[in-house]
C-alpha cells in the first residue's frame, strides 16, 4: 500500500547506503516495489551505536521544522519513540539564542527531541527492518552499475563483500537509488559509462567542527539551558552550540568558517575557547558537568551541489540522491531534512508516472529534486558568503546573495529588538520558518516587510540595504524583490504551500 492508500507494483528496487537518506528512500520505495533492497557496507548495529560509514554522526544533527512534517508522516510517531529511548524532549526547555544583536531565550512550542544522529538513524532504522518488503544487504560495497549493451539503462549493480572471503557478486534491479552520501562512487561510475558528468556547482566553505560530549549531574539537569551562537555573531569561530542529546548527556560544539581558524580538539584549549564563547550561566553549568567523549574534529573543505539532471542522455533506472546529489554546509541542519525532501519528491513522482506515464521518468525527478533542494542550497550559500574564504564556483552566479545578507541583517536586528523590549517573537518564527525550509523565501523577502525594514531611522543597516535596492520607491519594492530574489516557485506548489501553512499555523498557535 503507498501513503495514498493504493497497492502498486513496480518490481524490484536497490539503495546503496542505510544512512538518513537511504532509509527515507526505502521507506518511500516500500509502497510503489514488491521488493526493496539495501546495500550498505557497514556492518548494521544492533544496538544505537556509532559505526565507520557514517563518521559525522559523532557531531550534531538537529531536523529542521520542514523534516520533521516529512518524518512524521512517514515514520508516525518516531519523536515519541525516541524520548521513549531516552532523548531529550524540547519542547518548552529554555535555548539561548545569541546574534549580534542580543541574547534570546526561547523555548521551542512544537513536540520534539533532541537524540544524537545515532539514536535518530536507529530509530529509523528499526522502523524500515519492520517494512515487510524492505530487506538489508549489509557488509557489502557496491562496486560499478550494471548496464544494458547501450549504457542507456541501468539494470543492477555489482557487489563486494566486506568480509574476508570477499566475494564479487551482482544483483539486478528495475531501479537503482544512489544514497552513498559524500562518497558515492556515482561520478566514477558514470564516467565509466561514457558519460561526461557536468561541472557541479561548488560552495567552497572550509569549515571544521570541534565536538565534546559530557555527562549532565541531576542537579543541573533540572536548571537545564540550551545554547545557540549564531552564525552571524564573530569573526573566525562561527557557531557554538551546547545541547542535549540522549542519556543526560550534553553535547558542546564550536565550529568555524572560512579557513582561518579551525576549533582544537586539545581540551584544554577546546574548554577555554568554550568558556570565552558561551553565556556566564552556560560556563558555569559546563563546569559543573562530566566529560564524557572527545573533543573530536571534523573537516570539510566543500558543499557540492551535482547537476546530473543536465547529463546529455541520463541512463533510465538510476536516480541519485542525499548528500550523493547535494551536500551542504551542516552548520545550517539541512542535510537530512534535503534527504528527506528529495525522497518525498520521489513519492509525488512516482504517483505522477503511475496515474500518467511518461518517458525519461528518471530525468523529471532530478529536476525536480534539483528545484525542491533549491532554497536550501540557496539560504546556506546567502549566511556563507558572509565569511571571508567562502566562495561560489559555477558557470551560473547565484541571485540576489548581498541583498538578501542586508535584507535578514536588518530583518534579525528588528526581530532581536522586538523580542527583548515588548517579547513578540512574530518576526523571529517567520525567519526560523523559513530557515526551517517550511517558509517560501517569498513570503519572508517582500514588499511589505521591507517598507517595514527601511523605517530603522537610517541605522547603518538599513542604509546597507538601502544601496542595495537602488530603487527607493515604495511602489517598485516588489518588482525589485521579484528582479532580485529567486522565486523558488516550483519548490514549493499549491498542495505543499497548503500542507506547510497547516503545520505552520499550528505551530504559531501552540
Ligand atoms: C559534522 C556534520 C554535522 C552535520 N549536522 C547535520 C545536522 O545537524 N542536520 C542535518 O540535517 N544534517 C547534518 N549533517 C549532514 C547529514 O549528515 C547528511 O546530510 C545526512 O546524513 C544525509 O546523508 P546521506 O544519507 O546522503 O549520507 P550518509 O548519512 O553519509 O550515509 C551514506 C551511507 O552510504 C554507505 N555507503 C557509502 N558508499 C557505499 C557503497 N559503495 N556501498 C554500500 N554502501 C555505501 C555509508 O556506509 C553510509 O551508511 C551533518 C554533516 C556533518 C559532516
Amino acid at each position: 500500500m503507498n501513503i495514498m492508500g493504493q497497492k502498486l507494483e513496480c518490481g524490484k528496487a536497490l539503495v546503496i547506503g542505510a544512512g538518513i537518506a537511504g532509509l527515507m528512500t526505502a521507506r518511500v520505495l516500500s509502497d510503489y516495489y514488491e521488493e526493496v533492497l539495501i546495500v550498505e557496507r557497514d556492518l548494521l548495529p544492533t544496538e544505537p551505536e556509532s559505526r565507520s560509514g557514517v563518521p559525522q554522526s559523532f557531531h550534531p544533527h538537529r531536523v529542521l521544522p520542514r523534516g520533521r512534517i516529512i518524518l512524521e508522516r512517514y515514520f508516525p510517531g518516531y519523536v515519541d519513540t525516541l524520548i521513549e529511548l531516552g532523548a531529550q524532549p524540547t519542547q518548552g526547555e529554555s535555548t539561548i539564542t545569541v546574534n549580534k544583536y542580543g541574547s534570546l531565550v526561547n523555548q521551542p512550542a512544537d513536540k520534539d527531541a533532541s537524540s544524537s544522529r545515532v539514536l535518530l538513524e536507529w530509530v529509523l532504522y528499526q522502523r524500515v527492518k519492520q517494512i515487510s518488503n524492505v530487506q538489508f544487504l549489509p557488509n557489502t560495497e557496491v562496486k560499478g552499475l550494471i548496464t544494458t549493451d547501450d549504457q542507456q539503462t541501468v539494470t543492477g549493480i555489482y557487489t563486494k563483500s566486506r568480509d574476508e572471503l570477499k566475494t564479487e557478486s551482482s544483483l539486478t534491479a528495475d531501479l537503482v537509488v544512489d544514497a552513498a552520501g559524500r562518497s558515492s562512487k556515482v561520478i566514477k561510475w558514470l564516467e565509466a559509462l561514457g558519460q561526461q558528468v557536468p561541472e557541479p556547482e561548488i560552495l567552497k566553505v572550509p569549515l571544521g567542527y570541534s565536538t565534546r560530549y559530557y555527562k549532565i549531574p541531576s542537579h543541573v539537569d533540572q536548571n537545564w539551558k540550551s545554547f545557540f551562537y549564531d552564525t552571524q555573531a564573530g569573526e573566525g569561530v562561527s557557531a557554538v552550540m551546547v545541547h542535549r542529546i540522549e542519556d543526560h548527556i550534553a553535547g558542546a560544539t564550536i565550529a568555524s568558517t572560512g579557513g582561518e581558524h579551525y576549533p582544537s580538539t586539545d581540551i584544554t584549549e577546546f574548554e577555554e575557547e568554550l568558556k570565552q564563547l558561551v553565556a556566564p550561566e552556560i560556563a558555569e553549568a559546563l563546569e559543573q558537568l562530566e566529560p564524557y567523549q572527545g573533543p573530536r574534529g571534523y573537516r570539510l573543505a566543500e558543499s557540492v551541489r551535482q547537476h546530473f539532471e543536465k547529463l546529455e542522455s541520463w541512463p533510465s533506472g538510476l536516480l541519485v540522491l542525499g548528500d550523493a546529489l547535494c551536500s551542504f554546509d551542516p552548520i545550517y541542519g539541512q542535510g537530512m531534512t534535503v534527504a528527506s525532501i528529495e525522497a518525498e519528491t520521489l513519492a509525488a513522482c512516482l504517483e505522477e508516472q503511475i496515474s500518467n506515464p511518461q518517458p525519461d521518468f528518471e530525468l523529471r525527478v532530478l529536476n525536480r529534486m534539483q528545484q525542491a533542494l533549491e532554497p536550501a542550497w540557496w539560504l546556506s550559500s546567502v549566511s556563507d558568503l558572509r565569511w571571508r574564504g567562502v566562495e561560489h564556483v559555477y558557470s551560473e552566479p547565484l541571485k540576489g546573495i548581498a541583498f538578501a545578507q542586508k535584507y535578514i541583517d536588518l530583518y534579525t536586528k528588528k526581530a532581536t529588538a522586538l523580542a527583548l523590549e515588548e517579547g513578540n517573537r512574530a518576526l523571529f518564527f517567520t525567519l526560523f520558518m523559513m530557515n526551517g525550509l517550511v517558509l517560501p523565501p517569498r513570503e519572508f523577502f517582500n514588499a511589505h516587510l521591507l517598507t517595514m525594514l527601511l523605517n530603522d531611522n537610517g541605522s547603518v543597516e538599513e542604509q546597507r540595504l538601502r544601496a542595495e535596492l537602488a530603487e527607493e520607491d515604495p511602489q517598485k519594492f516588489q518588482a525589485r524583490i521579484d528582479e532580485l530574489i529567486p522565486s523558488f516557485e516550483a519548490a514549493y506548489d499549491d498542495r505543499l504551500k497548503e500542507m506547510l501553512a497547516a503545520n505552520y499555523q499550528h505551530a504559531a498557535a501552540e
